[in-house]
């Protein structure tokens, strides 16, 4: 038997994410952001489900060329842009879109025989990561703009407080540098990643780059998705595999860090660090067993954890366990580990199993599922 440990990944949420996207920033083109085998939850499919997006945009290469070879159509945006002329060779050969941020990316696109590229010129505005700085730009822009390769300019840049405080001035600060470049520029413009869709239709420009968002998690620490009208698209489910009866003083897991401080039953979930679970959780982090909250316990394990059955009679072994999704936000548990839903979501081992999830009578099969 395999063991239970379950991604569901409800394709329906997707879209309608998506289309909660497309209401935040009606006026704008969006850009559907799916680096990280889409945040965790599978490449192909998940592309699938947001195929009315403008665009895609994600960082690796082999993936772009996978989604080409799927037959998808989209502009395809590698969000770092190429490390080497082989790599250039293949933007045309598949015809992705690139970001250019660095002078070896200008120099090798300065050689480059190729025609109609599809640029991002990603400008630094204050994330001090990728792109050039305002002084660097107009000798990049022009070298690029003179550039036969080269049939098309957008202008980039990247928040690194959107989901900060609103208004905060380090926001601000980089919103008015990159309008300072751009405001004698033609060319289209993109800013916007979930917070700022969510947040600041000031932003929103010509592309927004949702990412988060559509997989139904909030941006924003004090929130959740739901607060947002979104949906969570991947609920992690497992099983009890074991039940324990401990006693007065007994204490569960590695190390004995929890004691009992009364006869109490333990419920033992195949899931653990190995399966993308946050070691960091401390006991008392909510898990959903048979639709009921019951506290984590203990110290998490490489393929277990233990949580508490005081409250829950009718547990038994195989009952369901949802440790975050549908029902449990994924920023709750990533806040009780002190992480965010980001690292969580893309921090899907392999070894976890996804199941996808269709329409209505499938959502019904997935509560069956977790229920009985
Ligand atoms: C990852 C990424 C995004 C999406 O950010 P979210 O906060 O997930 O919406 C947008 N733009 C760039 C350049 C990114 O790397």
């Amino acid at each position: 038997m395999q063991r239970p440990i379950t991604a569901y990944i409800d394709l329906a949420a997707l879209s309608h994410n998506l289309t909660m996207a497309r209401h935040y920033a009606p006026k704008s083109k969006i850009m559907a952001v799916i680096k990280a085998n889409a945040y965790g939850h599978g490449l192909r499919h998940t592309a699938d489900a947001l195929r009315n997006a403008d665009a895609f945009a994600l960082l690796e290469l082999e993936a772009a060329i996978a989604l080409r070879d799927a037959g998808f159509r989209h502009p395809i945006l590698l969000l770092e842009g190429f490390f080497s002329t082989q790599e250039l060779a293949l933007l045309e050969k598949y015809n992705l879109s690139t970001v250019v941020h660095h002078y070896e990316q200008v120099a090798m696109l300065a050689k480059c025989k190729h025609h109609k590229l599809n640029l991002f010129l990603k400008i630094n505005t204050g994330m001090n990561r990728l792109g050039f700085t305002p002084k660097q730009f107009p000798t990049v822009y022009n070298a690029l703009s003179n550039n036969p390769a080269v049939s098309h300019i957008s202008l980039m840049t990247h928040f690194a407080t959107a989901d900060g405080a609103f208004d905060n001035l380090r926001f601000k600060q980089q919103i008015q540098i990159f309008n300072q470049i751009t405001q004698n520029n033609l060319n289209p413009l993109s800013s916007a990643n979930s917070a700022a869709i969510i947040r600041y239709p000031q932003v929103h420009q010509d592309w927004v780059r949702p990412g988060l968002m559509l997989y139904g998690a909030s941006p924003f620490e004090t929130h959740t998705g739901t607060d947002f009208k979104l949906k969570p698209a991947m609920t992690l489910t497992s099983k009890i595999i074991a039940i324990q009866h401990l006693k007065t003083g007994d204490t569960v897991g590695y190390g004995g860090s929890f004691q009992a401080e009364k006869p109490m039953r333990v419920g033992i979930v195949a899931c653990g660090y190995g399966d993308g679970y946050p070691r960091h959780a401390p006991t008392g982090t909510p898990v959903l067993v048979n639709s009921q909250v019951c506290r984590l316990i203990g110290k998490i394990s490489m393929d277990m954890l233990a949580v508490d059955l005081t409250e829950s009679n009718d547990t038994h072994i195989d009952s369901p366990v949802t440790l975050w999704g549908n029902g449990l936000p994924v920023e709750k548990i990533a806040r009780e580990a002190g992480t965010i839903s980001y690292e969580l979501l893309c921090s899907l081992p392999t070894r976890v199993k996804i199941v996808t999830m269709n329409n209505q009578s499938d959502h019904q099969y997935f509560t069956r599922a977790c229920l009985d």
